[in-house]
């Protein structure tokens, strides 16, 4: 896989602050540059996570950075949330917004909906007024959502709908209001029909590609095998590596990269199944649907103040 064509792409939505991959992200990120990952928007989810988002987005070229409250901290919230999120909106002119959002699954039920409401649109409204693109999580309320966008749009900047599920009846208004659509690992859980309804709905100028990691392990069926041998490393092949590796640099890192359970955690090199998946439905060669994902995500993230300047 490491040796194939060297194609670009663009992983436009993670979350490699993660505590649960933090530590091991530098190798994360070597390993999606493997693949020919070059670009990552990675998304602070609350307020203890924001400072970790802008660390990593000094650190790495690579990395945009991206600030919101997601609705499941919504009840979290410190009085001062919004002055807080304004304060590294302000003093980081390279980020987005995101990741917000409206949640009436399992878990976003237990936050009260009409609070999340009043979150999600004052960070929309925000974002819309320093004309930064929003990633937006949405799960179980995209009636709800379609209505706030109308009301609040047009948007100067993109509206990145996040690791898309919502039905495929919803796509054409949503697009209408000039929505991205981003595909992650999630998508392998919906029927392989209602997949490719869906995929083949988005105008093809608005996709893109996510892995969401640490979530979204995507899910592979008996004609994927092969890909996903070659995209996740086993364990074989990882000690291998890692002894390699640990030659010149701290082998700290090496037991921290073993102890990652990668039967349930994602890292952005599977970027590559999402990408081999979507070009199925869509009937695309895999290059040139990474290739045209890359210029969207350029086409989203290229606001002024950003890393990515417009193609
Ligand atoms: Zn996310």
């Amino acid at each position: 896989m490491t040796s194939q064509a060297p194609m670009r792409i663009f992983d436009a939505h993670c979350h490699l602050q993660d505590n649960r991959i933090y530590r091991i992200a530098p190798k994360l990120i070597r390993k999606a540059t493997e693949v020919g990952v070059q670009r990552f928007t990675i998304n602070g989810i609350f307020e203890g996570d924001w400072h970790l988002v802008k660390q990593m987005a000094d650190e790495y070229p690579s990395i945009i950075p991206s600030f919101g409250l997601h609705p499941w901290y919504v009840g979290e919230r410190s009085p001062n949330w919004f002055e807080n999120l304004k304060g590294y909106i302000d003093s980081t002119p390279s980020a987005a917004i995101g990741e917000i959002g409206l949640d009436r699954g399992s878990y976003g039920r237990i936050v009260n909906f009409e609070t999340q409401v009043d979150v999600f649109q004052k960070q929309l409204e925000f974002a819309k007024s320093v004309k930064r693109p929003v990633s937006i999580h949405c799960v179980n309320a995209f009636g709800r959502l379609l209505e706030i966008l109308q009301r609040v749009g047009p948007f100067p900047e993109a509206v990145v709908l996040h690791s898309y599920v919502g039905s495929s009846e919803m796509v054409s208004a949503l697009a209408k209001l000039g929505c991205y659509f981003s595909f992650s690992g999630h998508l392998t859980f919906h029927s392989h029909a209602k997949a490719k309804k869906t995929v083949n709905l988005v105008p093809i100028d608005k996709i893109l590609l996510e892995t969401d990691a640490p979530d979204g392990l995507p899910k592979f069926d008996n004609s994927m095998s092969s890909l996903l041998h070659a995209v996740r490393r086993n364990p074989h092949a990882s000690q291998n590596d890692l002894e390699n590796q640990s030659q010149s640099e701290d082998t700290n890192d090496a037991t921290d990269e073993q102890s990652l359970p990668e039967e349930k955690l994602n890292h952005p090199a599977n970027i590559r199944a999402i990408l081999t998946y979507i070009a199925d439905l869509r009937e695309l060669p895999e290059e040139e649907l990474a290739e045209i994902c890359y210029k969207n995500a350029v086409r989203v993230f290229s606001y002024e103040g950003s890393k990515i300047s417009p193609l």
